[in-house]
């Protein structure tokens, strides 16, 4: 995003110094010249009139999807709230627990939509340092220990020492988020996290990923039907979040999988 805003800039720029050569010219009577600059001066304005355009259309395009994820689980929480405040529910504490479960998973979303801006837009500082990925990997690893027991999913860890540049929590972050999809979409089997040198990869024996949604998983607010159709409560804003925030950091990440058998994602530092 701010590189295109950049690039809208330096049309501009050019654009702008193309006048006075042409006003130049056009006093000395240099037909060429000015011919010449009149079509860098057109072709530039062409060209940051379609960037600025393509930056309104993302913006807007924000702004739907945002609205269309906020309008279904608010409507439902007014719903609910209506009909115990009208006493056709009583407003026992189970209901009062989904409410208050409705409002925090909004509230996790709030917050992480403003990190994917911030990211979008380059607002935010890294801070880097030197650690190894086998202690992420192993810190990650105990923070899902004890769902995975409770799902009957084994956990198995295959590290190496290495050494990176990067900013620890981040990276840790992406992990996160992409062990926890593991988890969400695995039932039985086992989850691998471990690292070859620079590259972390979390696999999964789970319900794995359609070809033709692959390349769309790491979109803002995407989700398959099978996503859809469990009901895991995701948003689609996590592999976004992972995917930004890897690039931030000069990384990426792929993925591989197969329908029923499982997705392996690769994290390169
Ligand atoms: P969500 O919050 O819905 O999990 P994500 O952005 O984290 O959103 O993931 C986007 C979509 O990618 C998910 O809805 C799911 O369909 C698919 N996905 C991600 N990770 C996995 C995985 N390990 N196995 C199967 N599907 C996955």
């Amino acid at each position: 995003m701010k590189f295109k805003t950049k690039l809208a800039a330096l049309y501009s720029v050019v654009g702008c110094l193309t006048v006075p050569v042409v006003v130049y010219a056009l006093s000395c009577h240099i037909m060429w010249v000015c011919v010449y600059a009149l079509v860098i001066l057109c072709v530039t304005v062409f060209l940051s009139a379609l960037v600025i355009r393509e930056l309104h259309r993302r913006q807007r395009q924000l702004s739907a999807d945002v609205a269309h994820e906020l309008r279904t689980p608010l409507s439902c929480l007014q719903g609910t709230l209506e009909a115990m405040l009208d006493g056709v529910w009583p407003a026992d504490k189970a209901r009062l627990e989904s409410c208050r479960e409705e409002t925090l998973r909004l509230a996790r979303l709030v917050s992480d939509l403003s990190l994917l801006a911030d990211l979008e837009w380059e607002h935010i500082t890294l801070n880097k340092t030197d650690f190894d990925l086998s202690k992420l990997i192993e810190t990650t690893a105990g923070y899902f220990q004890p769902e995975a027991e409770r799902k009957g999913i084994a956990l198995a860890l295959e590290t190496e020492s290495q050494i990176v540049h990067a900013d620890y929590n981040r990276a840790a972050q992406v992990l996160i988020n992409i062990t926890a999809n593991a988890l969400k979409y695995t039932d039985q089997g086992t989850i691998t996290l471990g690292n070859r040198g620079k590259e972390v990869f979390v696999a999964d024996t789970g319900a794995g990923i359609e070809r033709a949604a692959l390349p769309h998983i790491f979109e803002r607010f995407y989700r398959t039907d099978a996503s859809r159709s469990r009901g895991t409560g995701g948003s689609g804003v996590g592999l976004a979040i992972a995917a930004a925030l890897m690039k931030a950091q000069g990384g990426g990440i792929r993925v591989t999988s197969e329908p029923g058998k499982g997705s392996v994602f690769r994290i390169g530092f």
